[in-house]
Formats: structure tokens, C-alpha cells, sequence
């Protein structure tokens, strides 16, 4: 096809927006890609939108490559399913509620878990109809604290969410490993640099957990990684020093040997007894939402486990049981941890536990039993959910907490190397969500025997608007946007400057034969701008291409330019389709 600069909805700007921060921001508004409508809210003009597609295209050929299929949800959600599920709370502030005439409560859909779940289950009843991959490509709502960046952090944003239904552990272990495969593919085919890194499960819940980080200084992730191939989040690796528990009306606990294989009941009933035997009032520390926990067997293999705190001031532990998800960690054992004197700050003081181990260590229950924990998100003394926990700024201590920030130089907590860290944008996240929604929800099938099993998922998902903000990022340089071919809006721009008349027939004519070859031509067609102005449009617009015809032609040449690397060539007009094609 062939776009015409003297039509296209565009209006390149020589200034800054004000409110954009971040170069990727600046450029896409400049070069006419978006237009703000509201902080956190954008327009997406014709070259946006075709950058848009591009994307969504890999991911409907890679998503099509593994088996899953495209339906689409509403947006305009009701409240019950998630209710059900807890996050009409714990989403809190994030969710956009809205009434309807009617006086009910709905909501603008920040993810859709709930809705999947019961399209599932209101559909397939057999073990015969699993395993099932679903994904939508569609607008998401969250209201965030901080939108910022444009696209990369909106208001209302397009996600693939994908999501799988497996029968059993190993189903969805292959959905998962699947999904993490066509990921590869997508953020490869993208082009930008990016890791995958060990992420925390947060307000989703579940077990295994990873996030495609695309490596940008402009991210809001901070990420560490070792020369032996660790790689995680820093949420994830992060510590808290839940010093509150370890002052003086901290609970008189003492350990009881657990014997035989130690079970999440084991682990719940000494932190239940621990507490009992306390009068003291609960603190932020106790709030803390999810404790990772690294159970070891006495047989030497390890268990990793995570126990979920609920938000509110008054926990009873006891309503724990049930609530309980593994969460991958790191297996830590003594000897590992003595090496991480920053990891073991994590731990809650001897006064829990009435002991400390010869190696100075200290541990929740039993060192037979438990050898990790971490903390890894948070909650303000108002029941508020924050990450990036910092007393003093996020809360009051009580008692001391403090986050044991990972340092550049640590060893990694695999024993791989030291740790660099560095800034990253999530561009995907894949999730073993496990039974918790199909639980909640009743999503049942009938297995091979005629029993009614509970189903197993996984939640996966790509920012798909921010992919675009990502790879501008990624790519762009002092002049502008320089797309990568994949995703370009077009794949050629045809430059035609001068006021001969015969420039503009002669580009005219090759703006036909490259649309005929295939090629998508954005033909900068103005008879009365500037060859000075063409040039600076076809810079911040980023086509990879830029050919130029104009005062070479009377020797019958044009002019090739590689956008990105700045290379100039001539070749002769007559060879221009060949050479381009
Ligand atoms: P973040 O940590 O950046 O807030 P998230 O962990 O809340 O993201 P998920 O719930 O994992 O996001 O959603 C899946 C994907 O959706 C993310 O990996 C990200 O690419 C994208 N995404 C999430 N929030 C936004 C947003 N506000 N604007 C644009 N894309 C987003
Ligand atoms: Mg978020
Ligand atoms: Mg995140
Ligand atoms: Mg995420």
C-alpha cells in the first residue's frame, strides 16, 4: 500500500510535549503516533495504530503457533466474580468501578482470570476437553498511582491475556513451558534486548512465576542477574527485616521437633502456637502479604512454599490454611545462606523461634524444616498494598523493618556469579496460577475415573501497547524513532524533493511498482515543503527505509539511506525495485 505524507493524519511537532518524560514518550507524540487524552489515556493516530497491529500480529501468529484460541471478553465487567475471588478488594484503588442505572457495581476489567475461569466451566465438563489455551488481545483499565512514560504505563492499555486449563500438575506445567516458548518468540521477533527473570506471584497467587523484562533504563523493574544465568527481579530477591517481631513482647515461641515429613500444617501450626503464646499487637510486619518459605525434607529435597498474608491489621493465622500457595524460591540451605549475610536479615528474630542456630542464623520454625523465608511485598499500617516496602516512607515501623536492598557485587543466591543490577520494563509475565481461581470459582471436570477434579491454570500475559513504547525505547536515537522492520508502520519512505516535476512523476512511479512488489510505501508526496523538513519528518517517523528522489535523478539515481545506521548509498533508479525488494 501506499500512504501519501500530503494526507496521512499527522502533525509532526518540533517541541517536547510537556508532560512526557521519557524519550520514547516524547518521540511517539512528536512523530504523530499518539496524542494524550487524559493522563494515562491515549489516541492512537494512523501510524500508531499501524505499529499496533504489527504487534499484534506476532503475538496472534505465535499465540496461533501453540494452539491457543482468540475469544474476547467485555470490558464492562460485573462485580460478583470478582468479589468471589477477593480482588474487588484487594485491587483497592486500581480498579475502575463504575454503577450502572440499576445502582450495581461493575468494574472496567484490570485482568480476567475470574471471567475465564467461568467461561470454562460454563462450558467443557470432561477431562476430554482439556488441556485448553484461551488468549484475547483487548483493553485493560487499572486506575495506576503513577501513570507515567505515555503508553508504557496507561490507564487503559491492550494486554494478550492468555490462559490455560490444564487437568493435572504436569498439563500445566507443559501449558506453561509452551506459553514461556511463544513468548520467546514474540520478544525475539520484537527485537529488543530482554531477560527472563524470576518474578514474585503478587496479587495473582500461584507457584512459578516469571517476567520477560525488556533491558531500558527507562524501566521501573529493577533486575539482578549473574555472569552463571541467574536472573530475577529484585522483588523477588528482595528482604525484609521483620525486626518487629524479635522486640520484647514478641511472641515466647519455642520449637518443637516436627516429626516425619514436615507438611504446610506443621509449618502453620508452629507459627500459630508462636503467635498464641503473644499478646502483642500486630505490627506492619505482620501484614506482610506473602512469606516465601523453603520447606526441606528430611530426605535433603526441598519444598518451596509460600504463605499469603491477608491485608488487614488483625490476622489470625488460622484463616490461613487454605490460602496456601508454593511459590518457586530458590532452595537456600545453611551452609548457602551463611554466604548471604544480606538474605538472612530476612529472617524473623530467635525470639520467635527461642533459638538461633550455630551459624548464627535464624530461623522461622524448626532449621530442620524451614531454611528460607523472604518477604517479599507489603502493606502500610492502613492495610495498604505497597511494593518497594520502605519504613519511614511507606509506613510507620513499629519495631524496626527495614528492605535489605541486593547490592551490586552480592553473589547470587544460586552461587553463579556475582550480581549486576540493572533497570528493565515488563513486557510479559507468565504465571502457574494453579487451582486458586478454578477453586474459588468451582471449575471442575470429571476426570478418567469419573471423579470431579479441580482444574489447574496458568495466566500469561504481553503489554501490547506498551511493546510499542518498548521497542521505540529500545530503538530510538537523537533524531528519532528508528523502528525495526517488524514493526514499522511502513516498510519504505519514499522522499521526493524538489519542484522539478519530473522527480515527483519518477517517484510516483516507483512509489507503484515498490507497493506492487509488496512493499508499504509512506511516499512523502508534499509539493511545497522542504527537502530539509522531509528529511526531518522521515527521521522522526523511523521507517527503516528512507529513498530519496530528487536532484540524483538527472544521472538516473536515487538516493538509499538505512534509517538507523545512517548508511548512504546511490543506485540507479532503473534498479531501484530490485535493489529494494
Ligand atoms: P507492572 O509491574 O508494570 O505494573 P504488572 O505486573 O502489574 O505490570 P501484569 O498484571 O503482570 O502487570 O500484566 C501483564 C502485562 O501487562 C505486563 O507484563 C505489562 O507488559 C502489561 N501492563 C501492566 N500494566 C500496564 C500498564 N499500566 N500499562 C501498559 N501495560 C501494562
Ligand atoms: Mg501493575
Ligand atoms: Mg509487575
Ligand atoms: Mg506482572
Amino acid at each position: 500500500m501506499i500512504a501519501r505524507m500530503s494526507t496521512l493524519f499527522v502533525r509532526t511537532l518540533r517541541e517536547d510535549p510537556a508532560e512526557a518524560e521519557v524519550a520514547s514518550h516524547k518521540l511517539l507524540v512528536r512523530a504523530g503516533y499518539i496524542r494524550r487524552a487524559a493522563p494515562g489515556i491515549y489516541t492512537w493516530l494512523p501510524l500508531g495504530l499501524r505499529v499496533l497491529a504489527k504487534v499484534e500480529g506476532i503475538v496472534r501468529e505465535e499465540m496461533a503457533a501453540i494452539g491457543s484460541q482468540e475469544v474476547a471478553f467485555p470490558v464492562l465487567l460485573p462485580r460478583e466474580p470478582y468479589e468471589i475471588s477477593n480482588r474487588w478488594t484487594e485491587y483497592g484503588e486500581s480498579l475502575f468501578r463504575i454503577k450502572d442505572r440499576k445502582d450495581a457495581d461493575m468494574l472496567l476489567g484490570p485482568t480476567h482470570e475470574e471471567m475465564f475461569t467461568l467461561l470454562v466451566k460454563d462450558m467443557y465438563g470432561s477431562y476430554k476437553d482439556l488441556p485448553l489455551s484461551l488468549y484475547q488481545i483487548q483493553n485493560k483499565y487499572r486506575d495506576e498511582a503513577r501513570p507515567r512514560a505515555g503508553i508504557l504505563r496507561g490507564r487503559e492499555f491492550k494486554m494478550k491475556d492468555s490462559y490455560s486449563f490444564d487437568v493435572d500438575d504436569a498439563g500445566l506445567e507443559e501449558s506453561y513451558r509452551k506459553h514461556r516458548d511463544a513468548y520467546v518468540r514474540i520478544f525475539d521477533r520484537l527485537g529488543f534486548e530482554y531477560v527472563i527473570v524470576k518474578a514474585t506471584s503478587g496479587a495473582m497467587g500461584g507457584s512459578a512465576s516469571e517476567e520477560f523484562l525488556a533491558v531500558s533504563a527507562a524501566g521501573e523493574d529493577t533486575f539482578v542477574r549473574s555472569p552463571g544465568g541467574y536472573a530475577a527481579n529484585v522483588e523477588a530477591v528482595t528482604t525484609l527485616v521483620p525486626e518487629a517481631l524479635a522486640d520484647d513482647d514478641a511472641p515466647a515461641a519455642h520449637v518443637e521437633d516436627t516429626p516425619g515429613t514436615p507438611t504446610i500444617e506443621s509449618l502453620i501450626n508452629h507459627l500459630n502456637e508462636a503467635f498464641a503464646r503473644s499478646d502483642r499487637p500486630w505490627t506492619a510486619a505482620d501484614t506482610l502479604k506473602n512469606v516465601l518459605v523453603t520447606l526441606r525434607h528430611p530426605d535433603g529435597t526441598t519444598e518451596p512454599l509460600a504463605i499469603g498474608l491477608p491485608g488487614d491489621r488483625d490476622v489470625d493465622i488460622k484463616r490461613l490454611e487454605g490460602q496456601l500457595e508454593p511459590i518457586e524460591v530458590e532452595p537456600m540451605d545453611d551452609v548457602e545462606l551463611k554466604k548471604h549475610p544480606e538474605l538472612v536479615k530476612g529472617y524473623i528474630g530467635p525470639e520467635v523461634l527461642g533459638e538461633e542456630s550455630a551459624s548464627g542464623i535464624r530461623y522461622l520454625v524448626d532449621p530442620r524444616v524451614v531454611t528460607g523465608t523472604r518477604w517479599v511485598t507489603g502493606a502500610n499500617a492502613e492495610g495498604k498494598h505497597v511494593v518497594d516496602l520502605v519504613a519511614g516512607r511507606d509506613f510507620t515501623p513499629d519495631g524496626t523493618i527495614e528492605a535489605a536492598e541486593v547490592r551490586e557485587g552480592d553473589e547470587a543466591p544460586d552461587g553463579s556469579g556475582p550480581l549486576t543490577l540493572a533497570r528493565g520494563i515488563e513486557m510479559g509475565h507468565v504465571f502457574q496460577l494453579g487451582r486458586k481461581y478454578a477453586e474459588a470459582l468451582g471449575l471442575q471436570v470429571l476426570d478418567e475415573n469419573g471423579k470431579l477434579v479441580t482444574v489447574t491454570m496458568g495466566s500469561y500475559g504481553v503489554g501490547v501497547t506498551r511493546a510499542v513504547a518498548a521497542v521505540a525505547e529500545g530503538t530510538l536515537d537523537d533524531i528519532g524513532l528508528a523502528w525495526p522492520r517488524n514493526v514499522a508502520p511502513y516498510d519504505l519512505h519514499l522522499v521526493a524533493t524538489g519542484k522539478d516535476a519530473a522527480i515527483f512523476e519518477a517517484a510516483e512511479k516507483l512509489a507503484g511498482e515498490l507497493e506492487a512488489a509488496g512493499i508499504d510505501v509512506l511516499y512523502d508526496d508534499r509539493p511545497k515543503v522542504s527537502p530539509g523538513v522531509k528529511f526531518k519528518d522521515a527521521e522522526l517517523i523511523g521507517v527503516p527505509t528512507i529513498v530519496t528522489v530528487g536532484r540524483g535523478l538527472a544521472d538516473g539515481n536515487i538516493e538509499v539511506k538505512d534509517r538507523r545506521s545512517g548508511e548512504k548509498s546511490e543506485i540507479a533508479l532503473a534498479d531501484a525495485v530490485a535493489h529494494l525488494t
